[in-house]
């Protein structure tokens, strides 16, 4: 039986040869990877020590984790937040691809890397929010990338994913053209909670595609914890930026 399936799966691939998800090169017919072993070399999962609050690497220090000089400075309104992967190269690409429409080689290639990552901090979550897009926005591009990852994130609990959890309620210049204030001002009053959910004392995971200056994942979180939210924890695919 095993031997007729594979038999078909191999006349499926010389159909629809399997590529990488990242550089498109074919892959071997009845490969299971998703990714070519060069696009598969560049992926960084972070690695430990991590501040614990907002999850940012301490690169080229031992031991656990300690408070770093921004939550230090200004405690974030979300309780956690942890990233799996470097925003570079390959991920890069990939969370590029996913939010102009990623196929299902591109959804195979994140489901992999998100598949070997513990996500056991996340468990106690009762409800699961994916940062909103603008409606205009969401139309445009037919999907909302942070709705797609808080799926492959959380296959199995999918009740709990709330798409409608937070509306973007203003239209705003995209973040990544700002800088500092202008990026906070730029999000005031953008984020309300979705009409009918109910958030008393929950404990949410908010989920993005990536971690930047924690700018939108804090005023999401802010938004949240101020209509009720017991606990925010922040879950994204990747982290950008230098560690501090
Ligand atoms: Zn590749
Ligand atoms: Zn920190």
């Amino acid at each position: 039986m095993k031997l007729i399936s594979n038999f078909g799966r191999n006349c499926m691939d010389l159909i629809f040869p399997p590529v990488c998800g990242v550089c498109g090169v074919k892959l071997a017919v009845g490969s299971d990877d998703k990714m070519c072993s060069g696009c598969m070399a560049e992926i960084r999962f972070l690695r430990h020590p991590l501040c614990p609050v907002c999850g940012v690497e301490q690169i080229g220090q031992e031991g656990r984790g300690h408070l770093c000089g921004e939550c230090l400075r200004l405690p974030p309104p979300y309780d956690v937040a942890r990233s799996l992967v470097r925003y570079e190269t390959a991920v890069r690409q990939l969370v590029h691809k996913l939010k102009y429409g990623g196929d299902t080689f591109v959804i195979g290639a994140l489901a992999d890397i998100i598949g070997g990552c513990d996500l056991s901090l996340f468990a106690d979550c009762q409800w699961i929010v994916p940062v909103p897009l603008h409606l205009e926005r969401l139309r445009a591009r037919g999907l909302n990338q942070a709705a797609t990852l808080a799926r492959l994130f959380f296959s199995g609990r999918e009740q709990a994913i709330r798409p409608d959890g937070l509306v973007r309620v203003r239209r705003t210049v995209a973040q990544t053209e700002l800088r500092g204030i202008d990026r906070r001002k730029n999000l005031r009053n953008a984020f309300h909670p979705g009409s009918g959910f109910d958030l008393e004392k929950s404990i949410i995971c908010l989920v993005d595609d990536v971690f930047t200056t924690g700018t939108t994942v804090s005023e999401c979180s802010r938004v949240l914890k101020k209509h009720g939210a017991g606990a925010v924890k922040v879950l994204t695919l990747a982290r950008a930026g230098i560690a501090r």
